[in-house]
């Protein structure tokens, strides 16, 4: 029988994303976060969702500043590592720090795309390409409606 419980466990941890499994610090349930969130970062956040490019308070940012998690407060990437990736999204080569974000295989819509989620509290923030400009050659693709800016003092 163990076994059995065994197997179904590995089977099952095979078919949920790592994020799934994630034991997150900041832990809140869909109506406490749906209270906290507009109706699009809410969407994009907690339900996976983009929004449409051009359409974010951050895609044209060129102030200098930090840019945090908008369901939790993390600090997650400066305005030194953006650049200018002519996608109308905010991007980026390189987060704060590594543990600021987990990055795991995302499979749908036909795709094959890394998706980024913060470490504090698995909100979605968008995917990682590998078409980045140097040094790290990786391209951070991510929602405005995911972060709050904070303009250096
Ligand atoms: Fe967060």
């Amino acid at each position: 029988m163990k076994k059995v419980l065994f197997a179904w466990a590995l089977c099952i941890g095979c078919l949920s994303p790592a994020s799934a499994q994630h034991n997150f610090p900041v832990k809140k349930t869909a109506a406490e976060w749906k209270k906290q969130l507009s109706p699009e970062a809410y969407q994009v956040t907690r339900l996976e969702g983009t929004e449409r490019a051009y359409s974010g308070k951050y895609w044209n940012t060129h102030e200098k500043g930090i840019y945090s998690c908008v369901c939790c407060g993390l600090e997650i990437f400066s305005s030194t590592t953006k650049f200018e990736s002519g996608t109308g999204w905010p991007s980026f080569w390189k987060p704060l720090k590594a543990t600021c974000v987990l990055e795991e295989s995302d499979l749908s819509f036909d795709m094959e795309r890394t998706k980024v989620t913060c470490s504090r509290c698995g909100a979605h923030l968008g995917h990682v390409f590998n078409d980045g400009p140097k040094p790290t050659g990786l391209r951070y693709c991510l929602n405005s409606v995911s972060l709050n800016f904070a303009k250096e003092k």
